[in-house]
């Protein structure tokens, strides 16, 4: 049989290009404090909440705050792409990021508007979107589309810079406390993301990592040239290209006994409504199940060929189902031991370990959240806590109701659309006073 494999060439688009724009790049949120109340308080300006308020300005919704650790809309996602290096979107071009049901300036058709700074292999990419094959985004593009989102939906300019300590929430409004101000709303959506997943305690007893070891979003340690990454999805396989691009000599644990090269990080079926409808006639165990097969980590196409050819080359080591089993200081660097008993010695160690959802742990009280097996308990049709209908959630949190498609672009458009409309639909059926800081 023979299998296509997409070039690896797709991986290397240029990035930092200047693009016209209808705003300043990386528009910053607003500095000082916001209004103490508002109609909707969005938690988190990264995609899922560049979504969440360009839905509410469609519907007419413009009393929005946004906060954001940042304060920077999508700031955490460009830092982390930008970190591992990476040039193109894990999602095609019809992810786009955009507002469901409104026909504005699509992801494609803004970067076919862009045509002639595309380079020959970007556009034609732009021809397999339009003739509906797999397509790859490159970052520049993407970046210039959010800030056109953020410019046009006027995002920036209801973007606060805070820290989120507490969302209370009562009967009739939510209180939101942040480190700087505290805000009142009758409608708060949770757009906090994924935290990266910390290696387990038994790797050298829990807290900060020993020398020379780090995880994916820090930066890492400049020492010598013998690494080690740990980890098997598209964080990986970042790492790996550009550490072998910067001449080191890598070690590559892996714990599948082989790599699936998946075009997506889940199965692309997820992203259509066919796929989504699967987890809908399932029930509480099958979804969970559906989860913890379609979660697992997988690396795109395009990266075979060169982790193949370093291999061959001997550049690239491959630990195939293998598991870490401790971590320390060598006298050399970083010493890791495998189960099999096997020891990997290296300079540095960068561990890709995945990233679990922020599901409102910590800022709402527990009984909202009724956490069970890692999920909250949500209503399925507004995705509001079922708990507290007044908070609801955009972005991974919400997987166990949109299934895996939830943590990706595609899946927060989805998302977007039932809880801005039930939000302004809401809004316009039942006014509310609120009383800021209740
Ligand atoms: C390197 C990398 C590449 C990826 N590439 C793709 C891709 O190509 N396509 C795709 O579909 N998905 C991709 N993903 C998955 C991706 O993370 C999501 O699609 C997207 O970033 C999620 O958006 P989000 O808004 O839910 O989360 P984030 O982008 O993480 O945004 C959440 C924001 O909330 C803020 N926040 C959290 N808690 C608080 C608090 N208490 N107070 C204030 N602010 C808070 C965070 O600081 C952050 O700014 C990628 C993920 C990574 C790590």
């Amino acid at each position: 049989m023979i299998k296509f494999v997409p070039e690896p060439h797709l991986l290397d688009s240029p990035r930092g290009r200047d693009w016209p724009r209808l705003g300043a790049p990386r528009t910053p949120g607003r500095a000082g404090a916001p209004a103490n109340s508002a109609d909707v308080v969005i938690v988190g300006a990264g995609p899922a909440g560049l979504a969440v308020a360009s839905a509410l300005w469609h519907h007419g919704v413009r009393d929005v705050v946004v906060l954001d650790r940042d304060g920077r809309p999508c700031g955490r996602f460009f830092d982390r792409i930008d970190r591992l290096g990476q040039r193109v979107l894990r999602s095609p071009y019809e992810h786009h990021p955009g507002v469901e049901g409104y026909r504005d300036c699509e992801l494609l058709d803004f970067a076919r508007l862009h045509w002639s700074r595309l380079t020959d292999v970007e556009r034609r990419e732009i021809r397999m979107a339009q003739a509906g094959h797999r397509s790859v985004v490159p970052v520049d593009v993407f970046e210039a589309y959010c800030d056109h989102l953020v410019t046009s939906h006027h995002v920036a300019e209801r973007t606060w810079q805070a820290s989120v300590r507490e969302v209370l929430p009562t009967a009739e409004a939510v209180t939101v406390r942040a480190n700087r101000f505290t805000v009142t709303a009758p409608h708060v959506v949770l757009c906090l993301g994924e935290e990266r997943r910390s290696a387990p305690e038994a790797w050298w007893g829990g807290g900060t990592p020993p020398r020379g070891v780090s995880y994916w979003d820090d930066p890492v340690p400049a020492r010598g040239s013998r690494r080690i990454v740990v980890g098997a999805g598209l964080t990986a396989a970042h790492l790996l290209t550009g550490s072998l691009e910067a001449g080191h000599e890598v070690h590559w644990v892996v714990r599948e006994t082989e790599e699936r090269y998946q075009c997506a990080d889940v199965n692309s079926s997820f992203f259509r409504p066919e796929g989504r409808a699967r987890f809908d006639g399932v029930d509480r165990s099958g979804r969970l199940e559906l989860m913890g097969r379609h979660r697992r980590a997988s690396i795109m196409f395009e990266f075979r060929p060169r982790l193949q050819q370093a291999e061959a080359e001997g550049r690239l080591v491959v630990h195939r189902g293998e598991s870490v089993k401790e971590v320390g200081d060598g006298s050399g660097g970083v010493v890791c031991r495998l189960e099999s008993g096997r020891l990997i010695e290296a300079d540095s160690a960068v561990l890709a370990l995945g990233t679990t959802p922020s599901i409102g742990g910590g800022l709402l009280p527990p009984d909202v959240v009724a956490e069970r097996d890692g999920w909250p308990a949500l209503d399925e049709r507004t995705l509001g806590y079922t708990g507290a209908p007044r908070v609801s959630v955009v972005g991974a949190a919400a997987g166990l109701v949109l299934g895996p498609a939830a943590r990706n672009i595609d899946g927060h458009r989805v998302a977007t659309a039932r809880v801005a409309a039930s939000i302004a639909h809401s809004l316009r059926h039942e006014r509310v006073p609120v009383v800021a800081g209740a």
